[in-house]
């Protein structure tokens, strides 16, 4: 994940292209920023106890439409990940400064199975790696 949950971000496209807000939720790859791309939605009443109203909703962008602002330079970057010990870090492009450490990657895979699914095949490769590790030379050796 590139982006998250709490970060500031600028919209790359749209009505409100240019603008910076902070990411209240995301699924499935969309986004949703707070105060922006909000559209408003007409509800119909039904002429008795229900009033009709207007709702202003925030509708999801598209993560790609988007980019983090980083919170050590300020700048709209992307992002590089960075593994280690299991840990995923982000690291600023512009500045080069870890933006955080976001997750051990197992506890977000239960948070987001469905965008972990690169991150879940990475690692299935690695363990069949292991296992079809030329078996023939540890028989020599031992
Ligand atoms: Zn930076």
């Amino acid at each position: 994940m590139k982006i998250k949950k709490g970060d500031n971000v600028k919209i790359l496209y749209g009505k409100d292209n240019g603008k910076q807000g902070v990411v209240l939720a995301i699924s499935n790859g969309k986004v949703i920023v707070e105060g922006l791309n909000m559209f408003k939605k007409h509800v119909k009443g039904d002429g008795k106890e229900k009033k009709s109203e207007i709702l202003t909703i925030a509708k999801p962008l598209d993560i790609s439409k988007l980019m983090l602002v980083c919170p050590s330079c300020g700048k709209p970057t992307r992002v590089s990940l960075k593994r280690e010990n299991g840990k995923v870090e982000r690291v600023c492009k512009k500045c080069g400064k870890v933006i955080e450490v976001v997750v051990k990657e197992k506890e977000e895979k239960k948070v987001e199975k469905k965008t972990e699914k690169k991150t879940e095949k990475k690692v299935v490769n690695k363990s069949t790696v292991k296992k079809v590790s030329k078996p023939k030379s540890k028989t020599k050796k031992e």
